[in-house]
């Protein structure tokens, strides 16, 4: 009798793992994007062709743990590059959680420090793991893709708010881009603008970086009136644009009138608070 129960349990062990196989061959020749459902913050994952994982933003408290289980098979434990847009705990806590729980192989991020217990948690968890400082002309190989970061410059002024500090990042497929704008302002997504056009006349090397259309945008500080100038979003000029925010949050996120830009220049919004997930393939 126990020896049967073992078999048993023995060939649903042996299901799970051939599901997986079959899962993780299903996604090799892609590139995918996964925006997660964390509540007040930001979240995404992406998955390259050579099944390299990609975190950027862990959103607040724990909430992506259960979807990165979901997501990743059981004994995929392993994010190969880690990236934080600026380390407010909406976008910081869910990555302290994965620092504990995976094999973090590398992050980038702005180096710009908080006063927080856990900013002290995340540098502590840090020192086992080598951490690069992310600035703009950054490109990230991925194989049929690039990760580029826009922002910051290298010499930032941290005396700024850390919003405005916000790494924002560029994943460029010959199928299409995806803009991550963190909890950036319209004084960055302005900075960008002029560097842009700055480089139509000079060849800088970071230059290289500098392209704004895409065909999904991730807005700006969850959809804040601080953020998504109507000169820029035009510019970028996305099929579809993500909100990230909590159903009924604090802040009042998306304010109206940023909810007004987007629906003055026709462009669908996918709002996690009501839409859940938002998954994005390349082939
Ligand atoms: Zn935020």
């Amino acid at each position: 009798m126990k020896n049967k129960k073992l078999l048993i349990a023995f060939l649903i062990f042996c299901n799970i793992v051939a599901l997986s196989i079959f899962l993780d061959l299903r996604k090799e020749r892609e590139l995918e994007v996964v925006f997660f459902d964390v509540g007040q913050g930001d979240a995404a994952l992406i998955r390259t062709e050579k099944g390299h994982n990609i975190l950027i933003d862990g959103g607040p408290g724990k909430k992506i743990i259960p979807h990165l289980s979901r997501e990743l098979s059981f004994w995929d434990r392993r994010i190969d590059l880690m990236i934080l847009s600026h380390a407010h705990a909406d976008h910081l806590s869910g990555l302290v959680a994965v620092l504990e729980k995976y094999e973090v192989e590398k992050v980038l991020w702005n180096k710009q420090p908080h006063d927080s217990l856990l900013y002290r948690e995340w540098e502590m968890l840090l020192e086992g793991v080598k951490s690069k400082k992310a600035y703009r002309g950054q490109r990230v190989d991925l194989g049929n893709a690039y990760l580029d970061v826009l922002y910051p410059v290298e010499d930032y002024d941290f005396s700024k708010s850390l919003n405005e500090s916000s790494v924002i990042n560029r994943l460029i497929h010959d199928d299409g881009a995806v803009l991550f704008m963190g909890d950036a302002y319209k004084a960055q997504e302005n900075r960008l603008l002029e560097w842009e056009k700055k480089c139509r006349d000079a060849d800088y090397g970071w230059c290289r970086v500098m392209e704004i259309p895409s065909e999904v945008l991730k807005v700006g500080h969850h959809g804040s009136s601080t953020s998504s100038d109507h000169d820029f979003i035009k510019k970028v000029s996305p099929e579809i644009a993500l909100i990230s925010a909590g159903k009924d949050n604090r802040y009042g996120h998306p304010h109206e009138e940023t909810m007004e830009t987007f629906e003055d220049l026709g462009i669908n919004l996918h709002k996690t608070f009501r839409d859940g997930n938002l998954r994005i393939q390349f082939e």
